[in-house]
């Protein structure tokens, strides 16, 4: 089902400003300030990765690129030209590589994603939430339904290739509004679809005042089976917790962080993780965009470089790999930690013991009860 190369190197790219903070965002976003140090980011995310490379011991081509956010469509065509042409001489791109940037539909213009297009991006990611003005307003997004449906048609028209985030169980949300969302974003012809339930985090200002008009329970439960039900109806595949994909468009970045593979993290608050010879090594960028751009471009980075100790692999691998519909080969847990599966135990039978992971030898893979309680599979693993 995975369509992944054995040995995968992902690159994601942080972009960490927004026109404005969404109430329901956790995200390492911050409100673009009066100008945009879009130069200084651009050289500290080139450094970083210079940096970053350092640790990688074989130069194994990108197989995919993610420039995510934040609101990476806030780039400038020509910033984002000078980035892609930094990051193509540093390192060597995948034939096939997937290159996706996540854009807002209030920052999408005919100038701006063609422009990325034609510097490389394969994939657009388009943070839509919803169709519907009302749920637009209550998320405070900066755009309407009518620019979400233009910006969708447009990423089609120039991409071809082309997710839409989608959320439910939105303030005021009835189940006529959800399935009327589901139909507008079949309607668009996307290849890929992430339908992700609002959850309240905290620190965000949702948090701090609950909207009104949340769903209920029941409710929510009802509406995580429509979306189920309409997408699998509409075709879509469904291959992870939340995503879902025409057959042969599945995410193969995400992919990677699900199947726990190698990937590079730039950019302020940016995480990444890599596999060498003495250790899976994590690391992890300041999160302040001021404070990342003076590190990166004064050399302060190798300090944010720690060894993951071997007893916290299998937390590690399981924060991912149970997402997976299909779970993943008990393989791929022995090549990516170098681990055999009785590392694993007895976290492992016991789970299967309480029907929440399969009960097969060859494979790590949750139980439609599992899936529920992943949150349980994850903490069983805890070291
Ligand atoms: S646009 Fe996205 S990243 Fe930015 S604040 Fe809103 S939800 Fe967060």
């Amino acid at each position: 089902m995975v369509e992944l190369p054995a040995e995968p190197l992902a690159l994601y790219v942080h972009w960490p400003w927004c026109v404005r903070k969404c109430p329901y965002c956790d995200f390492n976003s911050h409100a673009a300030p009066a100008a945009i140090p879009e130069r200084d980011y651009i050289a500290a995310l080139l450094a970083d990765l210079d940096d970053s490379l350092t640790l990688c011991e074989s130069r194994r081509p990108l197989t995919s690129i993610f420039f995510g956010g934040g609101t990476p469509s806030l780039m400038t065509p020509e910033g984002f030209h000078l980035l892609m042409q930094g990051i193509r001489e540093r390192v060597a791109t995948a034939d096939d590589c997937e290159i996706t940037i996540e854009a807002n539909p209030g920052t999408i213009d005919t100038a701006n994603l063609p422009a990325y297009v034609h510097a490389g991006v394969n994939r657009i990611s388009i943070g839509v939430q919803s169709f519907t003005d009302a749920s637009l307003r209550k998320l405070g997004r900066i755009h309407s339904a009518q620019q979400a449906v233009d910006a969708v048609k447009l990423a089609v028209r120039v991409c071809g290739n082309v997710n839409l985030d989608l959320m439910f169980a939105l303030p005021g949300q009835t189940v006529e509004t959800l399935q009327s969302d589901l139909d507008t974003a079949f309607s668009l012809g996307v290849q890929h679809m992430s339908c992700y339930e609002l959850t309240i985090e905290e620190g965000t200002a949702f948090a701090k005042a609950l909207p009104d008009g949340l769903p209920d329970e029941d409710l929510v439960y009802d509406m995580n089976d429509i979306v189920h039900e309409k997408l699998r109806a509409a075709g879509f595949v469904h291959y992870e917790v939340s995503g879902y994909a025409a057959p042969g468009h599945f995410c193969r970045h995400n992919l990677t962080y699900w199947t726990f593979g190698d990937y590079l993290g730039i950019g302020a608050g940016a995480h990444g993780k890599i596999s060498t010879r003495s250790g899976v090594l994590r690391t992890q960028r300041s999160a302040r965009p001021a404070t990342y751009i003076s590190e990166a471009l004064n050399c302060r980075l190798a300090a944010q470089t720690r060894r993951v100790p071997p007893e916290q692999l299998p937390f590690e691998f399981m924060l991912n790999a149970p997402r997976l519909i299909e779970g993943v080969s008990a393989d791929l847990w022995q090549r990516r930690t170098g681990l055999d599966m009785g590392a694993l135990e007895p976290a492992l039978s016991e789970l299967k013991a309480q029907g929440l992971l399969v009960d097969d030898p060859s494979r790590i893979e949750p139980t439609d009860k599992g899936r529920l309680f992943l949150s349980d599979i994850q903490a069983a693993f805890l070291p």
